[in-house]
């Protein structure tokens, strides 16, 4: 069974994916994402994966069942890729060369802007989930892109507010909360050229952090490759610092939010990167319960100036040390 079926009470798509239960819970035997594997070419940088077990498929199945008025379904068109960041088996994406991130920032915008160019793929979703704790079951250093036939509910939220806030302050919504951010100065971790990253004020996650750029770019394809690569020092420093902060590689979701790419026009929407690591501490998760998945009222037990002081000062060391 692989179909979209409509929730009315959310206004949001459901992509039902129940051969996906097939899918394997954990890495056993050789890894097919190694070079040598037959499944990757034996010589690759980067690679793209056709995901084994995909929601989305170019060339879907019909749907199990009849829509009707009240819950209509639709077929689950879309794609699903695994982009391999290295051939090295236990590289992290922080341990790569600063010019090997700046090639997978590259290889991201092509994707997204390739993907974006496929009639019906409306949103492209470049995310990495990272660590046993998000579910992954892939050691291998790798991140996913979902090419939707749809507007996730969070983004199509996210473009509202931007769409409003524009209609009444004449602003963009993301520069006023990146501007706000480093005049405030006490949740910012990394100010960097092009890129500023902070705990959000609001953080639901204690060390959730938003990579804004300095520049109004909707998307990878609005920037050019000094922007980029200034990402790519971004992500690194960002992620170096998780890792460092408890000495272990630290689990996170990093979601990159784009332009939507539905053939319309989104001047009031801003690239951002958010990353949502689910640790609380050194060795305590963050469980969302029912205030969090029944009320969407997130409780976080931390405070945002708190924990961007932590990840600042990891930061500020790694600045000094020697090269
Ligand atoms: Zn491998
Ligand atoms: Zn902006």
């Amino acid at each position: 069974m692989a179909e979209l079926r409509w929730n009315p009470l959310l206004r949001t798509w459901v992509i039902m994916s129940s051969h996906r239960h097939a899918r394997p819970l954990l890495e056993t035997g050789a890894c097919p994402f190694c070079p040598g594997s037959g499944r990757v070419p034996d010589d690759y940088e980067i690679f793209d994966y056709d995901n084994d077990f995909p929601s989305l498929v170019l060339d879907p199945p019909m749907p199990d069942v009849d829509g009707d008025w009240l819950i209509p379904v639709r077929p689950a068109f879309g794609k699903c890729e695994v982009t391999l960041y290295s051939p090295k088996h236990d590289a992290t994406l922080p341990e790569l060369p600063l010019e090997h991130i700046a090639k997978l920032v590259d290889h991201w915008e092509g994707r997204y802007r390739e993907l974006g160019k496929i009639d019906g793929i409306d949103f492209v979703f470049i995310f990495e989930n990272r660590g046993a704790a998000v579910g992954v079951t892939m050691l291998h250093p790798h991140g996913q892109i979902y090419a939707y036939p749809c507007i996730p509910l969070k983004v199509q939220t996210e473009l509202d507010s931007c769409r409003e806030h524009m209609h009444e302050n004449g602003s963009c919504l993301i520069c006023d909360l990146r501007d706000h951010e480093e005049r405030d100065g006490s949740r910012v971790i990394y100010q960097g050229s092009g890129f500023t990253a902070f705990v959000p004020p609001f953080a639901e996650y204690p060390y959730q952090v938003y990579i804004i750029p300095a520049d109004h770019v909707g998307s990878l394809t609005d920037m050019d490759a000094g922007q980029r690569l200034e990402l790519a020092r971004a992500i690194k420093s960002i992620t170096a610092a998780y890792d460092d902060l408890f000495g272990f590689p630290f689990p996170y979701m990093m979601c990159m939010y784009q332009a939507p790419t539905d053939g319309r026009e989104y001047p009031y929407y801003h690239f951002h990167i958010e990353f949502y690591p689910p640790m609380r501490d050194r060795d305590k998760l963050k469980y969302n319960a029912s205030s969090e998945t029944g009320g969407w009222a997130t409780i976080n037990d931390a405070r945002p100036e708190e924990k961007a002081a932590e990840l600042r000062e990891v930061i500020t060391r790694q600045a000094d040390a020697p090269a």
